[in-house]
Parts: structure tokens; sequence; C-alpha cells
């Protein structure tokens, strides 16, 4: 793994080599988050842009050398990455925007972007020849480690809030994980887990704890920038909940940045639930983040709720150094969100996922963003993840089914009265 240089304290600034630590900075503590350091010179000799044109692999791997795992690390088959982005000209034209573009998380092969985290914790702990995998999750972290270990036959544990939706659980419970239940919050099932992990030597996944998931989301904003041909878009609208994407984002750009492949950093927007807008109010109101304490959450976004976002740190470098922002949107909006980014350019995505596009809207009406923006939204999580939410989301737009007994009659009866 030559082309990692070390692991450095977000706190302290003290690098340790990858062999000296397991997750977090000894000096701090669950809260001393590590970065992963490169050796871009080895890295630049060994991929640019012309090797990425002839190369043929259509995953995320394509960026091996720009990740933390040794060079004979077998790679799980799951094909995880490089989800389609779709140009938007409709949704673009609706808010009166001359360019965007939806790049489709949901197509990931356990349907949300945590994907691109869990095949990196895979191949770690085999690396690590540790017998079990753990992490806590809202639901799609989850299901995603979950499919990513039955894909290499890999032991896991699951801790999910009780109250994850039903689709989730399924998941979990088909690919046939050890699933954990907890009867509280999401931060609780956390908690639960980093105990675990403890004490019975597990390998932890876990998002703000275990510094190569971040590297693993990294590679969604590689995607992007060679998907445009290098041209950086100017912002990426995200949802926040933990603030992992988010930062893994903002490590991808840097990535790009100091390799030359890019010349601009495009602003990261965070987009937050009202509920659920722990680093909103950092931002508006300039807190320090080591010392805010927790807020109660509640949304029905439920892959956005987090009273205490983990990757807290690296959630709001990513917006502080990209001149970016942090916004949040009421659970109304993200609910209307769906069938609109679904209507306007055929990508179903759930609460999460579209309370990115429910930002951008918001964004677009502030101010935020201006109409000559080239515009990047990220859904991050399939609409199949959350069935109840989608149903109430097309209720509130007042889009019904029409029931009918099965003859034309009928059908010609309701036709009529349609066309009048
Ligand atoms: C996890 C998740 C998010 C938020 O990611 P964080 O790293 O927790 O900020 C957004 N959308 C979906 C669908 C997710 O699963
Ligand atoms: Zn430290």
């Amino acid at each position: 793994m030559d082309q990692v240089l070390g692991l450095k304290c977000l706190l302290c600034g003290k690098e340790y080599l990858p062999d000296q630590v397991d997750y977090v900075c000894p000096d701090h503590g669950d809260e001393g988050i590590l970065d992963v350091c490169y050796d871009y010179t080895r890295i630049a000799r060994r991929l640019t842009p012309d090797t990425l044109r002839h190369s043929s692999d259509t995953s995320m791997w394509r960026y091996r050398a720009l990740l933390p795992v040794e060079p004979g690390s077998e790679i799980p088959p799951l094909a995880v990455g490089w989800t389609p982005l779709y140009p938007a000209p409709r949704l673009a034209a609706d808010l009166g925007l001359n360019q965007l573009w939806v790049k489709d998380d949901g197509r990931q092969p356990t349907a949300s972007f945590k994907d691109r985290a869990s095949a990196v914790a895979v191949v770690k702990a085999k690396e690590k020849g540790v017998s079990v995998i753990t992490t806590a999750s809202t639901g799609n972290a989850a299901a995603a480690l979950s499919g990513l270990c039955a894909s290499v036959g890999q032991a896991n544990v699951i801790f999910v809030p009780a109250t994850a939706p039903q689709a989730k659980i399924a998941q979990l419970l088909a690919f046939g994980s050890t699933v954990m239940l907890v009867q509280g919050t999401y931060d609780d099932a956390f908690e639960l887990c980093l105990k675990a992990e403890k004490e019975y030597g597990w390998y932890n996944r876990n998002t703000g704890y275990n510094p190569y998931m971040s590297e693993g989301k990294k590679t969604a904003a590689f995607e992007i920038c060679e998907q445009l041909g290098w041209q950086a878009p100017d912002a990426i609208f995200v949802s926040v909940g933990d603030g992992c994407i988010i930062g893994g984002l903002h490590k991808g750009l840097k990535d790009l940045k100091t390799l030359g492949w890019i010349d601009r950093m495009p602003r990261l927007i965070g987009v937050q639930a009202e509920g659920s807008n722990y680093l909103t109010e950092a931002w508006e109101k300039g807190e320090d983040v080591l010392t805010k304490p927790p807020i109660a959450a509640h949304t029905l976004a439920d892959s956005i709720s987090a009273g205490l976002p983990r990757d807290r740190v690296k959630a709001m470098a990513a917006v502080r150094e990209t001149q970016g922002a942090y916004l949040s949107v009421p659970d109304e909006e993200i609910l209307e969100a769906i069938p609109a980014l679904a209507r306007g350019c055929g990508v179903f995505a759930e609460p999460a996922g579209a309370a990115a596009y429910a930002g951008l809207a918001k964004a677009v009406r502030t101010g935020l963003v201006s109409p000559r923006d080239r515009l990047v939204v990220l859904n991050t999580g399939s609409g199949l993840k959350d069935i109840a939410s989608a149903m109430k989301a097309v209720q509130r737009v007042h889009t019904e089914p029409y029931t009918l007994p099965p003859d034309l009659d009928a059908l010609k009866e309701l036709v009529t009265k349609w066309n009048r």
C-alpha cells in the first residue's frame, strides 16, 4: 500500500502509519477521526485521465490507485460505482437553470450510495484477517455491508434502530446478516456497536470512525468529474446526516485538484432535514462542532436522521473550504421532491435522496446558486427503500390511481370524464 503515506488526526495533526492504528487517534478517543494521506507523485505515475479513458473497469475500482487497499487484495464481485450522471434539462428548465445533472446512486447493487464505503470495508477486514464485520446504521450502510459481505461469504453483525424501514431490514435478513434491532435511535445503535466491537474484536465499518469509509465515498466525486470530461461542476448538492458522504466528496475533489485533473473546486452544498439540522445550525451560528451538544433528531428522511453527526469535523471542513453552505428543508418539501425528481428525470429516490433536490430548489429561490451555474444533484438512495414515504409523497401531491372493473366500458367512462 505504498500509495498511502499515513493516517493524520484531524484534531491534533499527529500522523500514524496504517498498521499503527485501527480506527481513531489514540490521543483523542472516538472523536479523533483520521484522514488518509497519499503520495500523489507515486499515484500520478500509475493513473492519469488518459489511462482512465482506456480502462475497461466500470466500477469504483477503476480508481484503485487512489484507494487505500493493498495491491494483492481481492475486490468483492458486486459492481459498485460508475453510476450514471444524467443530464436533467426539464428539471433545469423548471427551476430556471441552465445546466443540471442528476447522479443516481440508487443504482448501486444494494440501492444506496453506502455500497461505495462497504466495498472498502470488506477489503480492509479481509486484509486484517478478522472473522466478523460489524456496523451501526440507519439502514442503508447496514444493507450495503450486508450485501457486500454476502458476495464474499463474510460473517457480519448489524445494529439498526428497530424503526428502520422494512425494505432495509428485509435486505439484511435476505443477505443472511445477524441483525440486532436496537430499541432506540441510530445514535444509541452506534454506541452499542462501538461497545460490541471493543468487547469482541470485530472489524468496525462505522461511519465517522473507520477512516477508510470516506475513501470509498470519494469515488463519487471522481466519477462526477470524469463523467463531465474533467470540467468540474460549480456546485454539488448532497444530503447530509453523519457527514461522511459530503466529507468523502470533498476528499475526492481535493485528490483531483492536487493531481491537477480539475482546475477548481466545486462548492459543496449540504442539505439537511429541518428536524435533523445539527450541521446547518452549527454553520449558521458559527458553532464549534466539537463542543456543540447533540440535538434530538426527528425526520421521515431516516437516512439523514442523526442527532450527533459522527463525521461532523470533515463535514464542516467540506463546506467551509469549498465556499459552500449548509441549508435545511422541511419534511413536506422532501416528500414533494420525490415525485418532482421522479417526474422530471425518471430517478426515483428515497426521502434522503430527494432531499438534495429539495435543497437545490430552495437554493435557487434564495439565490445561493446562479442560473448560469453547472449543477449536480446526487441521489443517494433508491425510492424502493421506503415505499411508505413514497406513497405519502404521491398522496401529498394528489396523485391517485383509478380503480375500475376489468371491462372496456368502465375504462371508456373514465376516459370520457378525463377529456371533459
Ligand atoms: C447515509 C445516507 C445519507 C447521508 O450520508 P451521511 O454520510 O450520513 O451524511 C444520505 N442519503 C442516503 C440515502 C443515505 O443512505
Ligand atoms: Zn489526535
